[in-house]
């Protein structure tokens, strides 16, 4: 079984290996964000709860985001695994998650960090482009991740444009808070040996996805 726990600040690629990795082992992407937008949306007593929560910033409340992982993790399409993409957020959660693999007789799982150099993540952040009619993403920076012709997109051939909140200002704030608050999570899972890392710098998507495929097939 494939459990695993991918760590990425922005800009590292962590959309494109989740979508690689999801196709490639045939096993779903679960972003607890995605989960918690899901719920949110619907009219429950749970849902306006964790609609308030998201709103005001905060994180949802452990119990709340362990039932709905717990849910989503127990269903069919995970059996052969999943990619974990938001979660755990601290170490209180992946306590909690130990406890629920455990609970569950699942493997301990493998957490994949990419880490990346903040002014490279910077620079790959300013030069992402998306296409204005199907929202798929091109990064002039990454050799296989450029548009075919120039600004147009390979799939709808829309023109392609530069995200609005991609500033550099913005971004450096996301970053910073990013590795704040996963520091001690990272150093958690590196004590416990269940940590792999992989340097992004400036190679290409495939060659990342091969190092991503090596730490999965060891
Ligand atoms: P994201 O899409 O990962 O940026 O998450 C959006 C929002 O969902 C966050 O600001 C939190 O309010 C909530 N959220 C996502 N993942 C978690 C988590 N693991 N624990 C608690 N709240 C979460």
């Amino acid at each position: 079984m494939k459990n695993i726990i991918f760590i990425a600040p922005p800009a590292a690629g962590k959309g494109t290996q989740s979508k690689l990795v999801s196709d490639a082992y045939n096993i779903p992407h679960i972003s607890t964000g995605d989960l918690l937008r899901e719920e949110a949306n619907k009219e429950t007593e749970l849902g306006k709860k964790i609609k308030e929560d998201m709103e005001s910033g905060n994180l949802v409340s452990d119990t709340i985001i362990t039932t709905l992982l717990k849910n989503r993790i127990t269903q069919k399409d995970c059996q052969e695994g999943y990619i974990l993409d938001g979660y755990p957020r601290n170490i209180t959660q992946a306590k909690t998650y130990e406890e629920l693999l455990k609970q569950l007789n699942y493997d301990k799982g493998i957490v994949i960090f990419f880490d990346i150099d903040k002014e490279l993540a910077l620079q790959r952040t300013l030069s992402r482009i998306i296409c204005s009619n199907c929202g798929s993403s091109y990064n002039l920076l990454v050799e296989d991740l450029k548009p075919k012709k120039e600004n147009i997109c390979d799939r709808c051939e829309h023109e392609l444009k530069t995200r609005n909140d991609d500033t550099e200002e913005v971004f450096i704030h996301r970053f910073d808070t990013y590795m704040d608050n996963t520091k001690e999570l990272i150093d958690y899972y590196e004590k416990k040996g269940l940590l792999h890392k992989i340097e992004v710098g400036h190679k290409s998507a495939t060659e990342i996805f091969e190092e991503v495929k090596k730490v999965l097939n060891d």
